[in-house]
């Protein structure tokens, strides 16, 4: 009994030391991943842009596909079907700042609105 206790404990430490291994791997890609969006184009130096202006540019009208479930009258699934979803998407023109060389960069952002 005692030795199971301690194998399920190992099993255990194993698994919290994989889950915070897969934490601080993702934190590190989003890290990454904004490092990259914030270099400055001038200075090259990573997180370094600041918004502080943006300005709507364009708006165009897109639409996307999406399965939406088919219920019967008990409210079970019987199938689906494919339903065209219309939204907008907004382009934004950032400018930003940056804090090492204050030079201004403009970006552009798209933001899909359903
Ligand atoms: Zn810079």
């Amino acid at each position: 009994m005692i030795i199971e206790d301690i194998y399920d404990m190992q099993i255990l430490a194993l698994l919290i030391i994989g889950i915070v291994a897969i934490v601080a791997f993702v934190i590190f890609l989003i890290r990454l991943w904004i490092g990259i969006e914030t270099r400055c184009p001038h200075c090259k130096k990573k997180f370094a842009l600041k918004e502080i202006d943006r300005k709507l540019i364009d708006k165009k009208r897109i639409s996307k596909m999406e399965r939406h479930n088919i219920y019967n009258k008990k409210g079970k699934v019987t199938g689906s079907r494919d339903v065209r979803v219309y939204g907008t998407r907004l382009t934004y023109e950032l400018e930003c700042v940056c804090k090492y060389c204050c030079k201004k960069t403009f970006k552009m952002q798209d933001v899909d609105k359903y």
